[in-house]
């Protein structure tokens, strides 16, 4: 599998400041935001989508959830509230295949799917 452009931010191949990262997963704003706080938790390894999680790695789900809910704090946004997502395949419009989740918070978010 090729290196997906969040594996070359990590390999600092492309420039992007890593916000947080612990022994699993890196997280970073990203480049083109749609709320006030748009982060993205990427764990290290590179898992395509959220169809290719299974009983081997199911494990990088909750550390992804749990990184999110301590960046959330740091960030200032807990008490207020966010919204964790992960997109995956087309109608998920997912267009990075290396899973991730995207905290979204700052502002009232909208529900409209
Ligand atoms: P997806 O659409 O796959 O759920 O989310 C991919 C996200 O990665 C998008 O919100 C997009 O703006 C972000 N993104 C794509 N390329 C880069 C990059 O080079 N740097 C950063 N920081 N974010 C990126």
């Amino acid at each position: 599998m090729a290196d997906s452009i969040f594996k070359k931010i990590y390999n600092k191949e492309i420039p992007s400041e890593i916000i947080y990262e612990d022994n699993f997963v890196f997280a970073i704003n990203d480049i083109n935001p749609i709320a006030p706080v748009h982060i993205l938790v990427i764990p290290k390894e590179q898992i395509p989508t959220i169809n290719d999680i299974n009983a081997d790695n199911e494990a990088i789900i909750g550390k992804i959830v749990l990184a999110a809910k301590h960046i959330a704090k740091q960030q200032g946004v807990a008490e207020n509230g966010y919204r964790l997502v992960f997109n995956c395949n087309a109608d998920g419009g997912q267009t990075v295949f290396h899973i991730h989740c995207h905290l979204l918070a700052g502002k009232k978010l909208i529900w409209n799917a």
